[in-house]
């Protein structure tokens, strides 16, 4: 019997460096970086060039019939296509912050996700960042982390990496919209983003990516080593 793929599973609130140390780690591991966070987000662009109400359940069923999301995996800047484009750099726009977390609520939305995100883990290694990953994607992950940071420093890092690419917003409008998806992430019926039980909390407010990614590579050690 071959050896059993591992699978490690990263969670936590909107812009705490989940998928920054979970790709530093995919690296280091040569496993593969699924950003579960993405997907909801190529969904989302979706639904807005299509004018897909959220309301309207069979436009909602055909939609998610005719959407395809592929990662082009271990590039530098992992690509993510929909429906063969590639569309990293569009899903990363306020325009899509501002919606995703409504899209991410609807439970036919989720269904098809997380459907795509197990498929994903049943062949390789895999670490996959996200908000339910260690609840209900993966329940039986072989490490847990729940990420979490202070919102102001959540809010200067989202908003660095925004206007780092040019993105005309505030300060406030950056620490509005976090607040605004955590609440929804938090308090939505399907899935909603919690510690799972045994996750272990990383709360990364005075680490540096350095640090981050040396205290994940111990907790493999302890845990995950033979
Ligand atoms: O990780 P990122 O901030 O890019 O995720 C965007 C949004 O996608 C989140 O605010 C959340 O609404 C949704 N999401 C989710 N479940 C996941 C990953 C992301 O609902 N596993």
């Amino acid at each position: 019997m071959g050896a059993k793929n591992i699978v490690i599973a990263i969670d936590g609130f909107s812009s705490c460096g989940k998928s920054t140390v979970a790709k530093a780690l995919a690296k280091k591991l040569n496993y593969v970086f699924v950003d579960s966070g993405a997907m909801y987000r190529a969904v989302t662009l979706y639904f807005l060039r299509n004018q897909i109400a959220l309301d309207d359940d069979q436009a909602i069923a055909e939609a998610l019939e005719h959407i395809h999301i592929d990662f082009i995996p271990n590039t530098d800047k992992t690509q993510i296509l929909l429906n063969n484009e590639d569309v990293s750099d569009a899903i990363r726009t306020m325009e899509i912050s501002e919606q995703v977390s409504e899209v991410s609520a609807v439970k036919a939305v989720r269904t098809a996700m997380v459907k795509q995100q197990q498929q994903l883990g049943k062949k390789r290694n895999i670490v996959m960042d996200g908000r339910d990953i260690g609840t209900t994607v993966f329940p039986k992950a072989d490490l847990k982390i729940f990420m979490t940071a202070s919102p102001q420093i959540r809010a200067e890092r989202r908003y660095a990496e925004l206007t780092a690419k040019g993105e005309n917003v505030t300060m406030e409008e950056v620490r509005e919209n976090l607040a605004h998806r955590d609440h929804i992430d938090s308090t939505r019926v399907e899935s909603p983003l919690r510690q799972a039980e045994d996750a272990i909390v990383l709360d990364n407010s005075d680490l540096n990516q350095e640090q981050q990614l040396l205290y994940v590579e111990q907790l493999i050690q302890e845990r995950l080593a033979p």
